[in-house]
């Protein structure tokens, strides 16, 4: 349990919570989540909502959340004072010892996990220095409404593109990179991988799988994902997976025609 500290609605669709959140605030690691629950008109099942910001000075988590349906909803009328459930750091989150040229890709609510990653990689530069491994960091966020935290994402990445109801990534060229991260609605995930892929750089991609979850432990297998290697969950596995293992059946352009011929 964790009191809320803010609880602030961002646009007509974003919410952002900050809440009291004890050890979870150290342990947390960009792209894992919490499972949040609030009162007792809450669905049986918490929900999986991921980490946004954890700052372990104050012992706080921050989460930038959708209201879609009953669990968020209860969460976006909650106020400062009241107790939130609160359980983890869950789940591998992403890869954060890569050099070189560095792309994440953030679509709707998709964007939450990559402030954290954006954040820990700039303080990772301002460490070891630019130069030391060639590191540097673009954002990129698509919206579909009015765009939220541009000056925050900004402030934490080498170049921020903000796309409002277009598509996201058409702004990202994939062989401009050595790695590229991705978290938002599994089609764009998917489109970008494809592109990926045309650009010979399916190996570069990583994805952030937002399955429906109902554990978050690994135990009740309803966040199963099929896999190349076999079926994982995407709770304790994931939610990060490298493009290839979960999007295994997107084929590279001219494959199924080698396969023919
Ligand atoms: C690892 C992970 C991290 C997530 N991080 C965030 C986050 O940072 N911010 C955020 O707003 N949401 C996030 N989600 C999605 C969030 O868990 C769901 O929106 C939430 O569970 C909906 O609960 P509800 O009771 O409000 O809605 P419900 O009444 O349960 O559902 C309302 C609608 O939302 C859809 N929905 C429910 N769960 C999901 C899901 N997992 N993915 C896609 N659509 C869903 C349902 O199909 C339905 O259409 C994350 C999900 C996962 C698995």
């Amino acid at each position: 349990m964790g009191k809320i500290i803010t609880n602030e609605r961002l646009n007509e669709d974003f919410f952002l919570l900050k809440a009291e959140a004890g050890e979870a605030a150290e342990k947390a690691f960009p792209g894992q989540f919490c499972m949040l629950r609030a009162g007792e008109e809450y669905p049986l099942l918490s929900r999986p909502i991921s980490i946004f910001d954890a700052d372990p000075a104050s012992g706080t988590l921050s989460f930038l959340y959708k209201n879609v349906g009953k669990g968020t909803d209860i969460i976006s009328r909650m106020k400062p004072g009241d107790e939130l459930e609160l359980r983890g750091p869950f789940g591998h989150g992403f890869p954060v010892h890569m050099t070189g040229r560095t792309a994440l890709v953030g679509g709707g609510v998709g964007i939450a996990p990559l402030y954290l990653l954006a954040k820990r990689l700039a303080e990772r530069k301002a460490v070891s220095g630019t130069a030391a491994d060639g590191l540097t960091v673009d954002v990129y966020l698509g919206f579909s409404g009015t765009p939220v935290l541009k000056e925050e994402y900004g402030a934490v990445c080498d170049a921020l593109t903000v796309n409002i109801g277009g598509f996201v990534t058409d702004d990202v060229d994939p062989a401009a990179y050595d790695t590229v991260i991705t978290c938002g609605p599994e089609i764009m995930m998917r489109v970008l991988y494809r592109k990926c892929l045309a650009r010979g750089a399916g190996d570069r991609l990583w994805v952030s799988m937002e399955k429906r979850m109902a554990c978050g432990i690994g135990i009740c297998k309803v966040c199963t994902c099929f896999t190349a290697d076999g079926t994982k969950t995407a709770c304790k596995d994931g939610p990060v997976f490298r493009a290839a293992e979960v999007f295994y059946d997107e084929a590279a352009p001219g494959a199924e025609q080698e396969a023919g011929s």
